[in-house]
């Protein structure tokens, strides 16, 4: 596996090039979606960029867990053949200026809590999409509204490729794999199991009343692309832990 860090350094290549979107601290979440690109593709690129754009400036952007070393490891045993790591500078270099807004989509549920979010992710998703050129771009069903504004910014933008998303994958007690979910100290994780069990019972009411200790950002059923899920952000002491059930319609 090659590790590029300067967008120059990426190799020129044609057809069958897959592009996973990543901000690193790789768990078998990211490892299902290396997986899924390498099934499919000649090229796997992976990108690892924790992205400023897309936090607040009352976010976690100072800790976000970072260990690149272990990540290049893994993203190597998974199959990606180049993990392009660039600096926040050769992303965003001075004067920079230019921001994708998805409208609505953009603005309900984790916009509401996380206002430019999705700005700052359909920015950098243009970018990193602009600088590999994939025919298929690969995102998380745990994300559900960040792959339904990255479908948006495909079909509006005209961009030409494919995007896959991949089911949730979660821990043995139902905890959807988060990196995330790094900050939680045993007693918070067991608290944070309210979450999945709320969502598992596909039931708003049901849901609500199982998360009533938890802070509730939001609990809502949501339509994206024509498919129903029941999505909520909940904080668990300085935690803020997203996760979403499908509840009908095309299962990724
Ligand atoms: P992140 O590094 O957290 O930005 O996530 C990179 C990609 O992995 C996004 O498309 C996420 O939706 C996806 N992802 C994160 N967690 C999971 C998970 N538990 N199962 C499946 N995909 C995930």
């Amino acid at each position: 596996m090659r590790i590029a860090r300067a967008i120059a350094e990426l190799p020129a290549s044609e057809g069958g090039v897959g592009l996973v979107p990543t901000m690193g601290a790789f768990h078998a979440g990211h490892l299902a979606l290396f997986a899924a690109a390498r099934e499919e593709n000649n090229l796997v690129v992976a990108s690892l960029f924790v992205n400023p754009a897309q936090f607040g400036p009352s976010e976690d952007l100072a800790r976000y867990p970072r260990d690149e070393k272990r990540d290049a490891q893994l993203a190597e045993q998974a199959g990606v053949d180049v993990l392009f790591a660039p600096s926040t500078e050769e992303m965003y270099p001075e004067g920079y200026a230019t921001w994708v807004d998805v409208g609505n989509l953009g603005r309900r549920l984790e916009g509401e809590f996380r206002p430019d979010h999705f700005r700052g992710v359909a920015t950098v998703c243009l970018k990193l999409f602009n600088i590999v050129r994939p025919d298929r771009a690969y995102f998380g069903q745990k994300d559900a509204q960040q792959a339904a504004v990255v479908k948006q910014l495909a079909r509006d933008l005209n961009l030409g490729l494919e995007i896959r998303v991949v089911p949730t994958v979660r821990d043995e007690d139902g905890l959807a794999l988060s990196s995330r979910n790094a900050y939680l100290s045993p007693e918070e994780r067991q608290s944070a199991l309210a979450l999945p069990r709320a969502l598992a019972t596909k039931n708003p009411e049901q849901a609500r009343d199982l998360l009533r200790n938890l802070e509730v950002d939001y609990l809502e059923e949501a339509n994206f692309n024509g498919q129903r899920v029941l999505a909520a952000a909940v904080r668990v002491g300085k935690t803020r832990l997203i996760d979403n059930v499908i509840l009908e319609g095309d299962k990724t």
